[in-house]
């Protein structure tokens, strides 16, 4: 594996109480850090702005409003991008910051310009940092920012940087036969070869306030990476260096191959 896509989640980067899980943070950095000195080419696609925003203004609900939304991003992605700066630049690792929105992926000259540019950071050794630009990205059909879409932002990342492994961390340990957070029954499925619409049954809402894709867009990331012949691992990131083991081919979360 030479090209990895690393996809944090909200729930992984934030603490119960709105402020942003330095801590973890500072993990994945250093982990991330350790993965490009050992030749390796990393992407993270980072959520995270709106609950940010939602912590610096002292709020605990995500507000109905677009505009208050779009507004939280910008004022999240910007504390984000500063938290990320620091704690990477303590290891000695550069980075940037890439927003991107779907219809630039729909057009093929916008397209190449994106590809061309993280080819160039990826050959200079920088991580690019990337996120959807939630000022200017709404989706049309529910009127709703698009932000939840993340997790299949980072697939189409992974698939159009042809990356070896798309590492999803999550707040739950992998695709449970249902949701573990109801069902004390769940069991966690180790390896999954195709998603199914039985398995889009499986995957209940999101699980916390400042989370928002839940497992069902997970699990349309993974059937995009399948479609592919790619391979995703979804793991619990609350303690990110859990992507040390991923690498050392530990079975750790779910594996779709
Ligand atoms: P993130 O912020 O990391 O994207 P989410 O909170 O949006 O995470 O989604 C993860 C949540 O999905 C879990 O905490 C869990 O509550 C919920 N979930 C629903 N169905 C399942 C399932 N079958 N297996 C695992 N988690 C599930």
């Amino acid at each position: 594996v030479s090209r990895i896509v690393v996809k944090i989640g909200t729930s992984s980067l934030m603490h119960g109480n709105g402020k942003l899980n330095l801590q973890a943070i500072d993990q994945l950095s250093y982990t991330l850090t350790g993965l490009v000195n050992e030749g390796k080419q990393v992407i993270l696609v980072s959520s995270g702005a709106i609950g940010a925003g939602m912590g610096q203004l002292g709020l605990t609900e995500r507000p109905e409003q677009i505009q208050q939304q779009q507004a939280l991003a910008s004022i999240g992605q910007s504390e984000l991008m500063t938290v990320y700066q620091q704690r990477f630049a303590a290891y000695g690792q550069r980075i940037s910051q890439v927003l991107l929105t779907h219809d630039i992926l729909d057009y093929p000259q916008s397209r190449q310009y994106v590809h061309n540019t993280i080819e160039q950071l990826l050959n200079w050794g920088v991580i690019p940092v990337v996120n959807e630009n939630d000022t200017v990205a709404v989706n049309e059909l529910d009127h709703r920012v698009t932000f939840s879409d993340n997790d299949q932002l980072s697939a189409i990342v992974a698939v159009r940087s042809h990356a070896d492994l798309l590492i999803m961390l999550s707040d739950i340990d992998g695709f449970y036969t249902s949701n573990p957070h109801k069902d004390p029954h769940a069991k966690l499925i180790k390896e999954l070869h195709q998603v199914t619409a039985d398995s889009l049954k499986r995957a209940g809402g999101a699980g916390t306030v400042f989370g928002t894709g839940g497992m069902a867009t997970k699990l349309t990331a993974a059937a995009d990476i399948l479609k592919h012949n790619q391979m995703m691992v979804l793991a619990n990131g609350t303690n990110p260096s859990i992507i040390f083991n991923i690498m050392n081919g530990e079975e750790v979360g779910t594996l779709f191959i």
